[in-house]
């Protein structure tokens, strides 16, 4: 591993929690389960005839209470099961919190069906306090209109454990476990899709008729998996009123239909930008045209390291480049140990950024490998992180915010330090290839995965899909995306076994808020190149209200319309600048 002479950190956990038999911990457990009964309670007595501004207020209150204890003990738990696996307490304990949640929701759905008959806005005018949640409040009226009986939730909650969820828990055993010899030696599908990166193109194409084999194997369980998750959200969605699996998304996502469309039209009318990308890094490589496994393929054979050390010098110096609050934010974080940085036995792949509500903290879990990538990951987990921050003394219910915004704040700040890297560095070919194999992926790919999904919920309507029509799906959407940039002969068709995102129970459409992220990230960026220094103001402001208001609303406050094309062209035009930088690196290497 490329990490120089510094000891990779492990997080600091221990001022959260000691243990989970520690008093704190049972203690907060306790304070959870009062609070959920004082809910209860409070239900049970209905506003009647008292006042319905002060019955909501303190349901409010009871909410943020169980929320904010409930999220602080998953998070703990989660960071210890993450590093260790093998820790079986750890393991009890999730499937405990779990069970607890259950309940929970439970009294959600009573709560929202007395909040249907309260006017807001006469309590609104009432209660100032209240009115700070009057996005939270439309939301939970919103889900109220889509909710069915509350005896059909509890079973429907109830057969998600024995249906939907088993089928996905499926698709994770099979993903995780399924092997096929390489080269003499048995590798899974994550060591075979890994190989994607080898710098010699006979492992990554032997790697990936490997992976096909695995796939082709055990396309049936997998396809009745998918058929089995797909029906069920159909059958949902019909009762609870939701003309299509669009309008669940959207409202997931807190945008309107019309936002997604402006996002999708402009995607698909920048694909030649990308398909120009994948022709020059063909040529990079000696090749006509790419095939799928070279999409991830090496274009430097000597990439810079980067330590430690160097990193956290590196992601502090261009967050400061920023604003001083970002980069005395990273050097907090760093200083206090908040990443768990070193890859070990049992803990688990990836990267995230969990929030401790109780303890105003973050921590940051990654597999540091010493490349500009995992450098970039450390970005993109400190811009999940800075958001915490910035919320970090709002109430809990402020906080909630979609994967769309989140995924904003972590691209932006990942944005700043391949900028800085692209200013600094002597080798521009190869961050530029780090920043654009990323986009490509956030956006051809996406966009073909979007088609595909679309196009099962529509034929799924209808009857159950064979493994071969989801291929065959999954093969029309690649050549839509991809089209004439990649061998017709050698694409991806078990691209739906792949990604576990297709076999959520809850989320439909799992990818596109990455490109809203990174298309929304890069306008901001280009505004603070634009406006300087004192942009970083409007920034904090859009990340503190973005559990506030709609994306629509957030963004409008500050100055964007996201529902039209226009807006998204601008995050896309700056990909389109570093295309054809790329392109003159390809050719003055070529000469
Ligand atoms: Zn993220």
């Amino acid at each position: 591993m490329a990490t120089g002479t510094n000891k990779l950190p492990d997080w600091e956990i221990e001022s959260i929690y000691p243990d989970f038999n520690d008093k704190k911990f049972t203690d907060h457990i306790q304070k959870m389960n009062d609070f959920k009964d004082a809910f209860q309670k409070h239900l049970g007595q209905g506003p009647g005839a008292a006042d319905d501004a002060l019955w909501l207020e303190k349901s409010i209150d009871l909410i943020n209470n169980i929320s904010i204890y409930g999220h602080n003990l998953e998070a703990y738990t989660y960071m210890r099961y993450s590093t260790n696996t093998r820790d079986a307490s750890a393991l009890k304990m999730l499937g405990q919190l779990e069970k607890m949640r259950i309940p929970v929701n439970d009294t959600l759905i009573q709560f929202r069906n007395i909040l249907k008959d309260i006017d807001l806005q006469a309590c609104f005018k009432k209660s100032n306090s209240l009115a700070t949640f009057e996005f939270f409040l439309n939301e939970e009226k919103e889900l109220q209109a889509h909710q069915m009986d509350p005896e059909l939730e509890n079973l429907a909650a109830d057969l998600l454990q024995t249906g939907g969820n088993s089928w996905s828990k499926l698709h994770s055993a099979i993903s995780s476990t399924a092997s096929i010899e390489f080269r003499g030696e048995k590798k899974t599908v994550t060591e075979l899709r890994n190989m994607a990166h080898d710098p010699d193109r006979a492992v990554r194409k032997e790697a990936w008729e490997k992976e096909l084999q695995i796939w082709e194997r055990e396309k049936t369980p997998l396809s009745f998996a998918l058929n089995g998750i797909k029906g069920a959200s159909i059958s949902l969605n019909a009762r609870r009123g939701y003309n299509s699996p669009f309008e669940l998304s959207v409202f997931q996502s807190r945008i309107s239909e019309k936002t997604l469309k402006a996002l999708i039209s402009a995607m698909e009318k920048n694909l030649p930008i990308f398909r120009k990308y994948m022709d020059a890094k063909a040529k990079l490589l000696g090749l006509e045209k790419l095939s799928f496994y070279d999409l991830f393929a090496p274009v430097d054979s000597q990439p810079e390291e980067f330590s430690w050390d160097k990193t956290k010098a590196f992601v502090t110096e261009q967050f400061t480049k920023f604003s001083q609050d970002l980069g005395d934010f990273a050097k907090h974080a760093f200083d206090k140990n908040w990443v768990d940085a070193a890859p070990k036995e049992g803990k688990t792949g990836g990267a995230y950024c969990i929030g401790l509500p109780l303890n105003k903290e973050t921590r940051v879990f990654a597999n540091f490998g010493g490349t500009f990538d995992d450098l970039s990951t450390i970005a993109h987990e400190f811009g999940h992180a800075y958001h915490g921050w910035v919320l970090k003394d709002y109430p809990y219910l402020h906080t909630d915010y979609p994967m769309t915004l989140a995924e904003t704040a972590s691209i932006f700040c990942e944005t700043i330090v391949f900028d800085g890297a692209l200013q600094s560095s002597s080798n521009k070919i190869s961050i530029l290839e780090h920043f654009l194999m990323s986009s490509n992926q956030v956006i051809t790919d996406i966009l073909s995965r979007y088609y595909f999904e679309s196009s099962v919920f529509e034929k799924r309507a209808e009857e159950e899909l064979s493994a071969e029509e989801f291929s065959s799906l999954m093969l029309d959407a690649q050549d839509k995306t991809y089209g004439e940039a990649m061998d017709k002969d050698e694409r991806h068709k078990y691209m739906w076994a792949v990604k576990g995102h297709y076999y959520s129970t809850q989320l439909a459409f799992y990818n596109y808020p990455y490109a809203f992220g990174q298309l929304f990230a890069l306008a901001l960026f280009q505004q603070f190149k634009k406006i300087g220094p004192s942009f970083a103001e409007t920034y904090v402001q859009i990340l503190a209200d973005t559990g506030k208001f709609s994306a629509i609303e957030l963004t409008k406050r500050a100055g964007f319309d996201i529902e039209s094309e226009s807006f998204w062209q601008e995050g896309l035009d700056y990909i389109a600048e570093r295309v054809d930088e790329f392109v003159a690196e390809v050719d003055k290497a070529a000469k």
